[in-house]
């Protein structure tokens, strides 16, 4: 009945189901959850704000082909997005860049820092902290002590429950210092939100006549991957299978459980016209909680009075009921338990694994929006 099966329809599964859908194929997309969209998920709260279910997610991108992709089921609310830390109570721009030198050193002081840091690295130059850490230069070392202590250490920390030599120099390197005085959080050529939301912009992908969305429906319960084949309801299923679920979680998780770091998203509303002023102050020396966020500022949202806000509490993913995986935590361990399950794949020619839990790894959405055109590309029939 279908040529393809897509499992998740997060932005990886809406992505493939469309392409295909449009080349001609009937395809099936089966959901566990009761809604469609994955961790872009967003709805109103019982305030009538839109809020972002599984924390909150800023489009940004450089890629014009995926822009333009998505730009056919939405219109944007487009912006420079731009973070402050809170740091002892005083808020800096984050990623640290030229303006939070100044804040933090002082005019004048910052006048000469600036000077050795663009003849060591170039005007406008993205400088890993870690990069930063071993300069010879004394005076770079201590704004990279003050950076790494007061920006980076806790609220990595915090995030990973790990010392940041633990973590993988992939996500160290995430860690800019910005030599511009750019005070936005990303330089991407487009950034924002779709207008009227992620999930309607989902749902419009999803609204082909060729594709078919079953939500509340875990694959696991109707289909099984052997090494000979994959089974549908029982019967051999030899269409494409694109899965973007968690690749442990297929396998019963025979050999042990992936680890991730998870997250609790702690919901708050006021009654009053703002919290903070603004989008998302991060705490990267205090509290429990990594940041806040408060979504009107992000969605543009104005016809409302109150206003809500989350607080993103982090906590390593034991797999128990309720529990989201949201970061993989790459390491060689875990980079060979994932291949371990991938390896039961490998005779299966017609299974593709895309996403960021299906291929342990994390993705930004253009970039998983990407590699899902990419792919929808090579295995059209
Ligand atoms: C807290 C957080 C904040 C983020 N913020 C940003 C941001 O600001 N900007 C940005 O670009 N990116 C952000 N991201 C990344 C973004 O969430 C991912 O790029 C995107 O969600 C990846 O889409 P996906 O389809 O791979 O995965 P998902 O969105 O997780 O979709 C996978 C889907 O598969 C379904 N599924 C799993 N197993 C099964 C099964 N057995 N049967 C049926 N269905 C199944 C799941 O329910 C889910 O809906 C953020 C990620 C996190 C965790």
């Amino acid at each position: 009945m279908y040529d393809s099966i897509i499992i998740g329809s997060g932005a990886a599964g809406s992505t493939v189901a469309r392409k295909l859908a449009e080349a001609g194929e009937k395809v099936l997309v089966l959901e566990k959850r009761p809604h469609i969209g994955g961790n872009c998920y967003d709805r109103l709260d019982a305030y009538g704000i839109l809020i972002h279910e599984y924390g909150p997610h800023i489009f940004h991108t450089n890629e014009e082909d995926v822009f333009r992709f998505l730009s056919e089921f939405t219109d944007w609310h487009l912006f420079g997005h731009e973070v402050v830390a809170n740091v002892h109570g005083e808020l800096l721009p984050i990623p640290f860049n030229l303006n939070t030198l100044a804040k933090v050193y002082g005019q004048e002081q910052a006048k000469e820092l600036e000077q050795i840091l663009i003849a060591e690295y170039g005007a406008g130059s993205r400088v890993p902290i870690m990069e930063l850490k071993k300069s010879a230069e004394p005076k770079i070392r201590a704004i990279a002590d003050y950076v790494y202590e007061n920006v980076f250490l806790h609220y990595t920390m915090k995030q990973w429950g790990q010392t940041p030599e633990e973590i993988d120099p992939e996500v160290t390197g995430r860690v800019p210092v910005l030599l511009s005085r750019d005070n936005r959080y990303f330089q991407d050529k487009y950034q924002g939100m779709p207008k009227d939301g992620y999930t309607a912009m989902f749902e419009r992908m999803l609204a082909h006549p060729r594709i078919t969305v079953k939500t509340s429906a875990d694959c696991r319960d109707c289909m099984e991957f052997a090494e000979t084949g994959v089974l549908l309801e029982g019967t051999e299923f030899t269409g494409n299978v694109i899965y973007t679920g968690a690749l442990d979680e297929l396998f019963g998780c025979v050999y042990g459980r992936l680890p991730y770091r998870s997250l609790d998203f702690r919901l708050e509303h006021f009654d009053k016209e703002s919290f903070q002023g603004r989008s998302v102050v991060n705490y990267t020396v205090s509290e429990e909680f990594t940041r806040i966020t408060e979504f009107k500022f992000l969605t543009g949202q104005q016809d409302t009075d109150g206003t809500t806000i989350v607080r993103e509490y982090p906590f390593a993913y034991t797999g128990a009921k309720g529990e989201i995986p949201y970061y993989a935590i790459l390491n060689d361990k875990n980079r060979g338990l994932y291949q371990k399950y991938a390896d039961r794949l490998q005779s299966l020619k017609n299974v593709y694994l895309l996403g960021r839990l299906a291929e342990y790894k994390y993705y930004n959405i253009d970039a998983i929006v990407k590699k899902a055109l990419q792919l929808a590309g090579t295995i059209r029939r």
